[in-house]
């Protein structure tokens, strides 16, 4: 494999964020995936005052490849809530940075249908306009399946569906490569692994909690997901120093 390995270069955070909103009062559980927009705005400014550029995970490839070092974190949105558009991109645009936001192809413009019993809400998704807008203004999309099942417990036809007809869906949406990818839940295994690499994605993301090594495994990357009751100085723990790598 053609991959260039610098050893010893710095570890990089893929940040992961959901709502880009306030908690909803009456939700009892699962608020930690609210981040505020203050919050949100806060940590994207400390990532600038700390010589950091905010970087979507196609822009970032060259540094995750270990081909380029430097400040940057990327930052990931996973499900494609209407609160990044509304939030999260005029903060983002704002600081001059971009993000990946990972869509499920098929629930555009509708809600979280796959968790939204157990969490007690429903949740509102970009509609195709609403995607273009995100992808106009700078910003990536990339592919979250079609319906957000555990993928490693789908058939071979149903897990190709999933996997290269949500990279279709989203191409078709919004007229542009899609090159990205998240496992839904962060599960996968190597047949799911393989699949993704052969439907023709750069990269693959995970829940699995720490920093991207440059030159690694682009197929089961780690991220540091930045919760509601993170405090500013509980973030750049989180992102600039070996606290997540070792609770991998
Ligand atoms: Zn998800």
């Amino acid at each position: 494999m053609m991959q260039v390995t610098r050893p010893g270069g710095k570890p990089l955070p893929v940040l992961m964020y959901h709502n880009i909103a306030r908690a909803p009062r009456h939700l009892r559980v699962y608020r930690s995936l609210y981040v505020s927009p203050p919050s949100f705005s806060r940590q994207m400014w400390l990532l600038q005052r700390l010589g950091y550029t905010g970087l979507s995970m196609n822009a970032a490839m060259p540094w995750l490849r270990g081909e380029r070092s430097g400040r940057i974190a990327v930052i990931t949105l996973d499900d494609g809530y209407l609160d990044n558009l509304d939030a999260a991109l005029p903060i983002l645009q704002h600081f001059g940075f971009s993000a990946t936001c990972y869509v499920v192809s098929g629930s555009i413009g509708g809600h979280n249908a796959w968790d939204a019993q157990r969490l007690g809400i429903r949740k509102p998704l970009m509609s195709a306009t609403q995607l273009r807008r995100w992808h106009d203004g700078g910003m990536e999309v990339g592919a979250h399946t079609r319906t957000h099942p555990r993928l490693s417990q789908c058939g071979n036809d149903r897990l190709h569906d999933e996997i290269a007809g949500s990279k279709s869906d989203l191409e078709d949406c919004i007229g542009a490569p899609v090159t990205q990818f998240c496992y839904p839940y962060g599960d996968m295994d190597e047949r799911v692994a393989d699949l993704t690499r052969e439907c023709g994605y750069a990269a693959a993301t995970t829940t699995r909690r720490g920093r991207a090594m440059p030159g690694g495994d682009l197929w089961q990357l780690p991220r540091i997901q930045i919760a509601r009751h993170h405090m500013l100085a509980h973030f750049a723990m989180r992102s600039f120093t070996g606290y997540e790598d070792r609770r991998a």
